[in-house]
């Protein structure tokens, strides 16, 4: 069983998915981790963001059983995940390392191009939405819970200067199909969506 779940940053994706998977017994797949992991690979190796060439070696070479965790939230990786993602070689390898880590389990696989690329016949495919307030609200509340400094009006700007280049690039934008089941989480409690999800999941 596939379950496939997607949208922007701040939608809440990551909180939902792994509640859903430890409820169902499922295996967890956060595929932003995976970009995150090669942008930060690219950012402490110093390799020029413009050369193309150079990224795609970067993610060739990338060993993602080693995703470290304690790394790829920085402010630096955020603001380069898109560049790194946006080329279609990164994105071919990134895309057989994820299929490999799904095999053989039942698994909620959340992202930006699950349900359009990665898993197209995922049993079952949510796209979810929040209005792009309430996203910086919860992006910015995440890092001071984190301990670090931030600004609600940057932290905003920063989420849709990320969707936009997530959605304008070439190479599988981020972008709901049509047999996905779109679910707004604007005002909606974690548990809310997770209840929501698991009836859609249930029918
Ligand atoms: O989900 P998260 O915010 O961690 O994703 C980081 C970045 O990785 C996104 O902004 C996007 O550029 C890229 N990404 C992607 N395709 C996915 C998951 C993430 O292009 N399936």
């Amino acid at each position: 069983m596939q379950i496939a779940i997607d949208g922007p940053a701040g939608s809440g994706k990551s909180t939902i998915a792994k509640i859903l998977a430890k409820n169902l017994g499922f295996k967890h797949i956060d595929t932003g981790a995976y970009y995150r992991w090669v942008t930060y690979r690219v950012l402490s190796e110093n390799v020029n963001l413009q050369n193309a060439a150079a990224l795609i070696r970067t993610a060739e070479q990338t060993d993602f059983a080693q995703i470290d965790e304690t790394k790829i939230r920085s402010k630096e990786v955020t603001e380069n995940v898109s560049t790194v993602s946006a080329l279609p070689e990164v994105r071919r390898c990134v895309v057989a390392q994820q299929r490999l880590a799904a095999r053989g389990s039942d698994i909620v696989m959340e992202g930006r191009d699950i349900g359009s690329v990665v898993f197209p016949d995922a049993e079952l495919k949510i796209f979810l939405t929040a209005s792009v307030e309430e996203r910086a609200r919860r992006r910015y509340q995440e890092l001071l819970d984190k301990g670090e400094k931030a600004d609600l009006a940057e932290t905003q700007k920063d989420i849709v200067e990320r969707d936009r280049k997530d959605s304008m690039r070439h190479a599988s934008p981020l972008r709901k199909v049509d047999d996905a089941v779109e679910v707004d989480t604007t005002g909606l409690t974690i548990e809310q969506v997770v209840e929501k999800i698991t009836e859609i999941y249930k029918e």
